[in-house]
């Protein structure tokens, strides 16, 4: 061989090569515990329920990191109610610091689990709150750096099937004459969340009942890493002060049972299944009209484990590839506060001060008028505009787009239909933690989904505008392909 043609013969092959390098998926995944310190407030100031006193099960931010050649991205699930966006950002920021991973190629969710704190700075007095942002922070940023250090070679794979049981709509209209009260003392309302009794008529929306598993796994076939999606809002049946992650976590502890072979022995990296929230905003995981098991715990042992049977035996079908390329896009959009009038502000403030001369009456719960006169002299403060961030992810012919709202099942379901990806999920309360979206349609309807406080705070037309951006950035990607 001469010199000359040994070259050419050598560059060829290293052009080949670097073409299967950028052509081949690598993955990485890994889970950070975030459970917090004991006697931090748990969830919200509408549904009070800390502070905690005991820990039943671990919290914590499971990431998964997807990569092929050109494009990186992760993926993060973490185990609290909501997370508000200035968190998250900060924990993009020290990610992007650490690994170089711009923050826009990062999504960051919550599950919702209502026995995990509520991370919004300045919504709890207690300063354990307070230490637990900069905690939250800095160990998200630590999975997502573990999760690229585990990066190695990997294929892809998804499937669906459908789970209606442990989806119904909780918001119903109620019969004309049945009487409607809302805690600003006006009557209207067609709709009650979570009604019981008489005067039912019918859910005021549909559900999905999709569960939708994308899996990764090493090249030989052994489980990296399992992301599902499932839109019902969380289960519950908490004993009180209990710190829990909620059938998300039981979830995610069963595949890691049924799938990983996380031998502590092993060098390997962990096995990690993780389960985001779909979109769930009126979803809940037990049906209205039939009574539920009442033993704490009990029910979301079932959710979790029926979810987890089904997960795996559908887990074989899954037919994997290596050659899934990538794409992310990120649209920050600017959207109105819907502000109290003077008329409402000052309601809210005789309510407010009659609460302060007489401090033995009931406070909390989600009807009760104080706690409304307090949310809305709350949002009397808040900025006119609030900006959103929203995502949408591509691999191979998959999309996932991601809400940083309480979202609605029509939503959710308008995507999947209206998407040009065959397949399509969403990831809500992710990138921040912006409230109910209702759809136009469901504000007139009214209930507690619609009644104005920080849990409820976006423009009434937020869900559409939301809604048309996902499908121009899904458009977009398609587009691109
Ligand atoms: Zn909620």
């Amino acid at each position: 061989m001469n010199l000359l043609f040994r070259l050419i013969f050598l560059v060829c092959a290293l052009s080949v090569s670097i073409g299967q390098i950028h052509a081949s998926l690598r993955a990485g995944a890994a889970s950070s515990n975030i459970t917090p310190h004991l006697g931090i407030a748990l969830d919200g100031t509408i549904s009070i329920n800390g502070p905690a006193v005991e820990v039943h099960d671990e919290l914590h931010a499971r990431c998964l990191v997807l990569d092929d050649g050109e494009q990186r991205l992760a993926i993060v699930v973490c185990d609290n109610t909501m997370i508000d966006r200035s968190i998250l950002d900060r924990a993009k920021q020290l990610v992007e610091e650490r690994c170089g991973l711009p923050a826009n190629r990062i999504l960051i969710s919550a599950t919702h689990s209502h026995a995990a704190p509520r991370v919004v700075p300045g919504l709890h007095s207690n300063p354990l709150n307070h230490d637990y942002e900069t905690f939250l922070v800095r160990r998200i940023a630590d999975g997502v750096q573990q999760a690229i250090a585990n990066l190695s070679p990997a294929q892809i794979g998804w499937a669906q099937f459908d789970k209606p049981e442990f989806v119904h709509n909780r918001r119903w209209f109620i019969e004309e004459g049945s009487k409607l009260g809302n805690p600003f003392g006006k009557s209207g309302d067609q709709v009650k969340m979570n009604a019981r009794g008489e005067g039912l008529v019918k859910p005021a929306g549909p559900v999905d009942p999709e569960v939708f598993i994308l899996s990764v796994q090493h090249p030989d076939g052994r489980p990296m890493a399992l992301l599902a999606n499932y839109g019902t809002h969380y289960v519950g049946g908490y004993e009180r002060g209990h710190i829990s992650a909620d059938y998300f976590g039981l979830f995610s502890k069963r595949m890691e049972t049924l799938l990983g072979e996380n031998d502590p022995r092993s060098d390997r990296p962990p096995f990690v299944a993780m389960m985001s929230n779909g979109t769930s905003g009126d979803v809940r995981s037990s049906d209205l009209g039939k009574s539920n098991p009442v033993a704490p715990w009990e029910l979301m042992n079932i959710v979790a484990e029926s979810i987890a049977k089904d997960v795996f035996s559908t887990y074989p079908d899954i037919k994997h590839r290596e050659d899934a390329s990538l794409d992310m896009t990120e649209a920050k959009h600017s959207l109105g506060v819907r502000k109290p009038s003077a008329k409402q502000i000052a309601w809210a403030e005789r309510v407010w001060d009659n609460y302060q001369n007489n401090p033995d009456q009931k406070f909390g719960g989600s009807t009760n008028p104080i706690v409304y006169a307090r949310e809305t002299l709350a949002l009397a403060d808040y900025p006119d505009k609030r900006e959103i961030i929203l995502q949408a992810i591509r691999i191979g012919d998959l999309s996932i787009v991601s809400s940083p709202c309480e979202t609605f099942a029509e939503t959710g379901l308008a995507i999947k239909r209206r998407s040009p990806f065959k397949d399509t999920f969403t990831i809500e309360l992710a990138n921040g933690a912006d409230g109910y979206l209702p759809t136009i349609e469901q504000h007139g309807y009214g209930g507690y989904e619609t009644w104005p406080a920080r849990s409820s705070l976006l423009e009434v037309t937020a869900e559409r505008k939301i809604r048309s951006t996902l499908l121009d950035m899904l458009n977009q990607l398609k587009a691109e392909q």
